[in-house]
């Protein structure tokens, strides 16, 4: 319903109706006119520009287009008041119907329009800090959190790890069974590093191939063994797709943060240089600084 053009014809009618049915006051208050018109005018246009972008899913435009209506009608009527010999008693009751009517509509479109900002706002810092293929943390929201792991290891000299993984192989995999596939395997992996990591570690996509998890609170040791459980757990896994079982491995670095260390990309490089470590010695296995 085109809210804005129902306005405009019933404003037209009305003004046809008062012109042949009703007498005109002797003494028009002009100011009250002018300030009321002004009124209208501004009301006038917030319908324009709320039902203009009425295809929005909130609701709010909606339903704040029909309650500036009412108030636009209860102006307008106040205003004709003054121009025409009206019944009191009859345009006090309809102007605050109206009147009421109008405010009750713009709450709830306010009302709407709030809900669906926070709901809006939530989808966008999720799609923000989110991988769009396999749905993980992207790499930028993980950095964040390695971050701020590093700042809690050095305060409370407590360590952390971090695992690079790559895929062995992958372009191969592309090669074979094509780039659609090559996706399918990814969101495969992801779905089973989310499934096999504590709830506080945390895995993303860090790019391409590869993916990445931070270990809170978890030394070298610990970490390469981790990671090494799940780097077998990858090696006797199939992923079925549509026509093919394929079995595929994945090489990784881990390093642990060292109260040496002057920032996140001093413990970055040295997991890059395990993965490099691991490419080199036949892959599909876990390598660290210390093995
Ligand atoms: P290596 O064992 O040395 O890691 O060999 P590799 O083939 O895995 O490594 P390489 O760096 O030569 O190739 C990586 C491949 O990963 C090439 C690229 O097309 C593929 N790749 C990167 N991102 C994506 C993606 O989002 N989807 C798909 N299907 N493939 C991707
Ligand atoms: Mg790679
Ligand atoms: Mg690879």
């Amino acid at each position: 319903m085109n809210v804005f053009l129902l306005v405009i014809a019933t404003t037209v009618a009305l003004f046809i109706l008062n012109y042949f049915f009703y007498k005109t006051n002797n003494n028009i208050q002009y100011f009250e006119v002018l300030a009321n018109s002004i009124l209208i005018a501004t009301t006038f246009y917030l319908i324009y520009i709320t039902q203009r972008n009425s295809t929005n899913k909130s609701g709010f435009y909606y339903y704040t287009s029909i309650g500036f209506a009412f108030l636009y009608f209860a102006l307008l009527i106040l205003t004709l008041d003054h121009i025409y010999e009206y019944n009191k008693d009859v345009v006090k009751i309809a102007v605050k119907l109206l009147f009421v009517f109008g405010y009750s509509l713009l709450a709830i479109g306010v009302s709407k329009w709030v809900r669906y900002n926070e709901m809006r706002q939530g989808e966008l810092a999720v799609q923000a800090s989110t991988d769009e293929l396999t749905g993980i943390l992207n790499r930028r929201s993980f950095t964040s959190f390695i971050k701020l792991e590093f700042i809690n290891a050095k305060k409370n000299f407590s360590p952390f790890s971090l695992a690079i993984i790559d895929i062995d192989y992958f372009k191969q995999v592309n090669d074979e069974y094509g780039h659609l596939v090559g996706d399918e395997i990814l969101i495969d992996l992801a779905n089973l590093m989310k499934s096999s990591f504590r709830s506080t570690d945390k895995v993303c996509r860090w790019g391409g191939e590869e993916f990445a998890i931070l270990l809170p609170g978890t030394s070298l040791p610990n970490a390469v063994s981790a990671i090494d459980h799940f780097r077998q757990k990858i090696e006797n896994h199939e992923y079925q797709s549509s026509s093919n079982t394929i079995k595929y491995t994945i090489s990784a670095g881990v390093s642990e943060s060292l109260t040496i260390d002057k920032n996140i990309d001093d413990l970055i490089k040295r997991a890059d240089e395990a993965l490099y470590k691991a490419k080199s010695s036949n892959r599909n296995c876990v390598r660290s600084a210390r093995s």
